[in-house]
């Protein structure tokens, strides 16, 4: 199959969050299976190595409204693997920032660009895709596109399937995006595309995709409903005999605690001895004393108010000064929760580090060395983390929503599971779980036990793109 991804993320050049790293690993193991995948995303101005880039098209002019001297870019190609290439769409006053979600007055024609300069390179190519892969809002406006606007072109009979990743993120836009995409006026309902007085993206793309993907089983059930629907739980419903949940997977080649090279010792399922080294560097590195055996929890997180751990907050000081065990977070967002954490980091400076930031070798060195991993998330769509942590041999400790309860098997008191798994998005949930770690940890031969069972789970995406491509042949 020819494949067209059309994303605003793509690792390792551009990534906010688990997007980046889905994208990049979906795209990788698609072609592997002998597909012909090609990824449009921008050129942001962060992207590195733009000497290594070809050019697919020098200066495309591509079908939008506005500014005639802004409706042009050009196309820089960079394979990724074999049968992998992406498509970097330049453009210097859209994308020449180094940010990739900017808050600007224009950030619905950044997102409308990309997607219809993508659509366009594939005409002025004539490399006509067979199916569209969309993802997250940026590009909802796509499958819309190829449903009217672009019906009678060579694109026409393209099938367009929509994940989401995150339907919090909607992309509520002004109602001139309309006559920017040059979308025809009856898409102007509520109905269609209109919400709130604007164009919502995701809306559009959830109506006229031809199937929906969103990264997990539990989530895909979640956004039916008010709950976890964000004002959108009735369009989902519309389309809900289209909707497959389908879990993110690990990217082992990023992720293998056997070849990382972020980290201090290399360890496995089998040789699990290196752990205990990773343990240790980790509190040097975070300058935490090494001579005794509390148990280490981690967290690498976006502070936003989706991840609970503003909760958390309020629940680790009495662990802590108790000394019941180690703490170490690293993460940026809200400035309010970053101080919260720094705080907690001077009260507690024997049992507590925080690292304010985005540190891709430390986030190794942290799933390396922790014994648990704390994700108390109010909703997680997939999450990624909790999966690594499993990998590299450390407990996550979950909020059973999303892709969390679908990968996470909660300990039975005994030695069976896979994490500590609880239900209550409140600070008595967290508390609890946090105890019952404890206990898990007090009991060697059965923390040793799920140690071994979380390692051993297979979260490849070879599977996750057999799921992909069953969807594709669907649509
Ligand atoms: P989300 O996409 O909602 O942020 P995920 O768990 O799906 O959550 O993915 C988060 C990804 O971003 C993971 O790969 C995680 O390691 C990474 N990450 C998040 N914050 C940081 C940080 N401060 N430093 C390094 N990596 C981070």
């Amino acid at each position: 199959m020819k494949i067209l991804f059309v994303t605003p993320e793509l690792a390792p050049w551009s990534k906010a969050g688990g997007l980046g790293d889905a994208t990049a690993a979906l795209g990788k193991a698609l072609a592997a299976l002998g597909h012909e995948v090609r990824a449009v995303t921008p050129l942001y101005g962060s992207v590195p190595g733009r000497e290594q880039m070809g050019t697919l098209v020098e200066s495309l002019k591509v079908g939008v409204g506005g500014d005639p001297r802004r409706a042009a870019c050009r196309v820089r190609t960079l394979p990724v693997s074999p049968g992998f290439e992406t498509w970097f769409i330049e453009h210097e006053d859209f994308y020449g920032a180094r940010e990739i979600y900017p808050a600007r007055e224009d950030a619905g024609e950044r997102a409308a660009f990309f997607g219809r300069a993508g659509l366009d390179a594939c005409l002025a190519t004539s490399w006509i895709p067979d199916v569209i892969h969309c993802h997250d809002w940026t590009a909802g406006l796509v499958p819309v596109l190829l449903n009217t606007t672009l019906k009678p072109t060579a694109l026409g009979g393209a099938r367009s399937v929509l994940s989401i990743h995150n339907l919090q993120h909607q992309g509520l836009q002004p109602r001139r995006l309309m006559a920017y995409l040059g979308l025809p006026e009856f898409l102007w309902h509520p109905q269609e595309l209109e919400c709130l007085g604007g164009v919502n993206f995701l809306k559009g793309g959830i109506l006229h995709a031809g199937k929906v993907i969103t990264v997990s089983p539990t989530y895909a059930k979640e956004i039916l409903t008010p709950a976890f629907g964000y004002g959108l739980d009735e369009v989902v419903r519309r389309r809900a005999g289209a909707l497959t949940g389908i879990l993110n997977g690990v990217d082992r080649d990023e992720w293998d605690p056997a070849t990382d090279k972020h980290i201090a010792k290399a360890f496995s399922a089998a040789k699990p001895a290196g752990k205990d080294e990773c343990k240790t560097a980790l509190l040097r590195e975070l300058g935490l004393p090494t001579d005794d055996d509390l148990p280490l929890v981690g967290v690498i997180s976006r502070l936003w108010d989706q991840k609970g751990l503003d909760l958390a907050a309020g629940v680790l000081p009495r662990f802590l000064r108790e000394q019941k065990l180690r703490f170490v977070l690293l993460g940026s967002g809200d400035a309010a929760l970053e101080n919260e954490y720094r705080r907690l980091a001077a009260d507690f400076p024997r049992h507590c580090a925080v690292r304010i930031g985005y540190d891709n070798g430390l986030s190794h060195r942290i799933e390396a060395g922790s014994d648990f991993f704390l994700m108390p998330s109010r909703f997680e769509p997939c999450g990624l983390n909790q999966m690594y942590s499993m990998a590299y041999g450390t407990l996550p400790i979950v909020r059973a929503t999303g892709g969390l309860a679908d990968t996470v098997t909660g300990w039975d008191g005994r030695d069976h599971g896979t994490g500590i798994v609880f239900e209550h998005a409140d600070q008595g949930g967290i508390a609890w779980a946090l105890e019952r770690a404890l206990a898990l940890y007090a009991r060697p031969q059965a923390f040793k036990a799920l140690r071994k069972q979380a390692m051993k789970q297979d979260f490849s995406w070879a599977k996750a793109a057999e799921a992909h491509l069953a969807v594709y042949r669907s649509a």
